[in-house]
């Protein structure tokens, strides 16, 4: 080992008390700390803020961090100053006479990190106050925003170039979870960053485990799962409306659960409060549109949870990714049904948007669905998407319980047919509900009024439930193989390939649907490893929870999120190994020279007492 990488490793484990560096972060902080720049593409919970903190701390003078998420910025600081840190921000949250005290700091040589919003930094105050500096780095986090390619772009990043021509010789990192291509051709040019080293890290996100199941009653599906696999813990519930954000708040609110609304419709300063709650809180459940999560650094979040289908994978995988970032078993879980299909194909085709964009918007909905589809493990197809290799990941519920796949010739036969005859019966075309009652048999009362119980594919299909009717009808609309009219009530009509589907020169394989509604029971039959988060025994747990316990106690009294103070990972590992002296608490993950000064007396009597009764 370099002496350099023996100083870093030697602040890791004292200051932030984890034990070794994970994935590149070695490389990266060795890059830096010898005055290299470097661009360094990690997904959101691999570990980049390290990858800056350390050499900041290793080098002589300030690093100065560029973040444009300020909730962010302010819940770094804070876990920066538990960890005894001298760290602080300047945001548009300070007023003037606050924001004095911290240059002032800066000044004087008494910061360590210092986090700035992009639109201060390129000010004249703020230029000034770096010219007076020694400046160790410069960090630029959300690096993406810098280019049009991305979704997030902001003009204030466009003049952070001038940072390589003013400041020669300081080195520069720029981190990012989202950069294609483009983009990363992007922020090597805007930034200046020609001679950086490149740091590309794995998208996998091994610790979450994705499931996917058809929608039936959605609210209903979803509280089950909560009940039975995540209560009391943190989530994130996305919906697509905000009235259905709303009512599904309070769905929950009702049955006991503490959930959150969130959405663009509420003012600031309610979203900020609400925000906050979920961050600094165990255990609350936010119900949000994706207006909500950007910059979200809570590292506990359990579960993500999708009630209607996202417009891409790459929206999918960033809002799972908020799962799970402190490594602990977390879930990606979604419903979805023939109606989210049929609304975001609709969605795409009425927008004002012109062609090009219409194309690109179905490829990438067309991906999402086969997501949705597959019978193949969902995080090889996730990879795979992103461009990686990888084998079945055993931890998927396609993995875990391979969905049955039958030859679905038949079926979308007998299907086309019924929409085919319906149509040419009546004189016009049909929605799904009656298409499905027809080829069930169902005399509903428009099946009589129309007369369909004649047709002569009525009640061919009754031996299969309408569940399985309308997954088989999902898959065919997913397939291009039949179109919805939405200009007209979605009804149902042949597309231009049903054709071969009918004459039988096109055989199809289709995931068949359970005969019982999908839940939580079918997920975790066979080898599923058991639900996270519960503590191998009942004494553990009187540990763990009396230690949650007492750091909501320091999280209170200091006004701090309580992960800031410890980590349930790390509160976990106490109550397993029952530290009973600072030596012993010492070696436990999480668990730096700061903290054990700080906690480790208490957290020791909280861990006798507690085992002890
Ligand atoms: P990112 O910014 O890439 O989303 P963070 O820097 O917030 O990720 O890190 C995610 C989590 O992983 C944090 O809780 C952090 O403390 C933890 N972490 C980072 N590096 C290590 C490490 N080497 N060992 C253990 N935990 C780590
Ligand atoms: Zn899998």
């Amino acid at each position: 080992m370099t002496d350099l990488l023996s100083r870093a490793t030697g602040i890791l484990q004292n200051v932030f008390g984890y034990p070794a560096f994970r994935g590149q972060q070695a490389g990266i902080v060795e890059t830096l700390a010898s005055g290299g720049d470097a661009l360094v593409l990690m997904p959101t919970g691999g570990g980049k803020s390290l990858c800056y903190q350390i050499p900041a701390l290793l080098r002589e003078g300030v690093g100065v961090v560029i973040s444009p998420l300020i909730a962010l910025m302010q819940d770094q600081v804070a876990a920066l100053q538990e960890a005894g840190v001298r760290a602080a921000f300047l945001n548009s949250t300070l007023d003037w006479r606050e924001a004095q005290v911290i240059e002032r700091r800066a000044r004087a040589g008494e910061l360590d990190l210092l986090y700035l919003a992009p639109e201060r930094l390129v000010t004249e105050r703020g230029l000034a106050l770096l010219d007076d500096l020694r400046i160790a780095l410069f960090a630029i986090d959300e690096a993406h925003c810098v280019s049009q390619w991305g979704h997030d772009f902001r003009q204030e990043y466009l003049q952070l170039g001038l940072i390589a021509d003013r400041y020669p010789g300081v080195p520069r990192i720029a981190l990012t979870a989202t950069a294609d291509a483009a983009t990363r051709r992007d922020i090597l040019e805007r930034l200046k960053l020609g001679g950086a080293r490149q740091f590309v890290q794995s998208f996998d996100r091994p610790n979450i485990r994705y499931r996917i199941a058809a929608k039936d009653n959605p609210r209903r599906q979803l509280l089950r799962y909560i009940r039975e696999e995540h209560a009391g813990q943190s989530g994130i519930v996305y919906c697509l409306s905000r009235k259905s954000v709303e009512e599904t708040a309070q769905m929950l609110v009702d049955n006991g659960i503490d959930a959150l609304a969130y959405h663009a419709g509420f003012t600031a300063s309610e979203r900020e409060q609400r925000q906050t709650r979920f961050i600094d809180e165990e255990g609350v459940v936010m119900v949000a549109t994706i207006a909500f999560g950007m910059g979200i650094d809570k590292p506990d979040v359990r579960f993500v949870a999708h009630l209607d289908l996202p417009k891409s994978v790459e929206g999918y995988y960033q809002e799972t990714g908020r799962a799970g970032r402190d490594g602990e078993p977390a879930e990606a879980w979604m419903v979805y049904g023939l109606a989210d299909v049929v609304q975001q194909r609709r969605l795409i085709e009425q927008s004002e948007a012109d062609d090009t964009y219409k194309r690109i918007s179905g490829a990438k909905l067309d991906a999402m669905l086969g997501l949705c589809e597959t019978v193949r493990c969902r995080r090889q197809y996730l990879l795979d998407y992103f461009g990686e290799q990888g084998a079945p990941c055993g931890n998927c519920d396609n993995c875990l319980s391979p969905p049955d796949q039958f030859d679905g010739t038949e079926a979308a036969q007998q299907l086309l047919s019924t929409i085919y005859r319906c149509e040419k019966a009546s004189g016009y075309a049909f929605g799904a509900q009656h298409i499905i009652d027809v080829l069930r048999g169902e005399r509903s009362e428009k099946v009589i009024q129309r007369g369909h119980d004649a047709v002569s594919t009525f009640g061919l299909g009754a031996g299969m439930t309408e569940a399985q009717w309308r997954a088989v009808l999902r898959q065919l609309i997913t397939l291009r193989l039949v179109a919805v009219d939405h200009d007209n009530w979605n009804v149902l009509r042949l597309a231009e390939a049903s054709r071969e589907v009918l004459r039988g020169e096109r055989r199809l394989t289709l995931r068949r649907e359970a005969a019982s509604p999908p839940g939580g029971r079918r997920a975790r039959r066979g080898k599923a490893p058991p639900a996270p988060q519960v503590p191998a025994s009942p004494a553990e747990e009187v540990v763990f929870q009396a230690l949650r316990e007492w750091r909501r106690g320091v999280a209170k009294e200091h006004g701090v999120p309580a992960y800031t103070v410890l980590h349930d990972a790390s509160l976990r590992e106490i109550a397993q190994r029952l530290p009973d002296n600072a030596v012993a608490l010492g070696g436990i993950s999480g668990v730096g020279a700061t903290k054990l000064a700080r906690y480790g007396t208490s957290i020791v009597d909280v861990v006798k007492a507690a085992s002890s009764g």
